[in-house]
Formats: structure tokens, C-alpha cells, sequence
């Protein structure tokens, strides 16, 4: 073997390394961002204590006509005494 066809296998060795990293790292993000979209594609308002949830986490109570979302079970006692 010369040392050139090593250079070049050592060249090619790399650039195998480079594209796998970053079709990993593509990879990855892309997995990240739909699970983002799927668990906190809509935030909502928890009027009691004002922290934003993701609605699919969120404890939804139809009150006055509309549906509001609480955080926990507590704040959602809490706005259903306040409100009837
Ligand atoms: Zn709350």
C-alpha cells in the first residue's frame, strides 16, 4: 500500500466521521422538535396561579361558557370555588 491510498483512506475515514455527526445531529433535532410540537404546540394560561402549561398537560374545566385550563387540581378547585 502507498502512502498516498493511505492519506487518501485517513481523508475518506474523516469525512465518513463528519457526515455521520451530522446527519446524527440532524437526526436528533428534528426528533426534538416534533416531540416539542407534540407536547407544547399550544400554551395555556392558568388563571389562578399564571403559569403557562402545555394545554396537553394541562387540566381542562369548562366554566362560564368556556373551557379553562389549570396547572393542577388545586388551582382548578380553587377557580371553580371563586366561580361557582
Ligand atoms: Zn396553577
Amino acid at each position: 500500500m502507498s502512502a498516498r491510498l493511505l492519506v487518501i483512506l485517513f481523508f475518506l475515514f474523516v469525512l465518513y466521521l463528519v457526515v455521520k455527526t451530522v446527519i446524527g445531529f440532524v437526526y436528533l433535532s428534528s426528533q426534538r422538535r416534533k416531540r416539542r410540537e407534540r407536547l407544547g404546540g399550544e400554551m395555556v394560561k392558568d388563571p389562578i396561579c399564571e403559569t403557562y402549561i402545555p394545554k396537553a398537560a394541562a387540566i381542562a374545566k369548562y366554566s362560564g361558557g368556556q373551557t379553562v385550563y389549570f396547572c393542577s387540581q388545586e388551582c382548578a378547585d380553587v377557580y371553580l370555588k371563586k366561580n361557582g
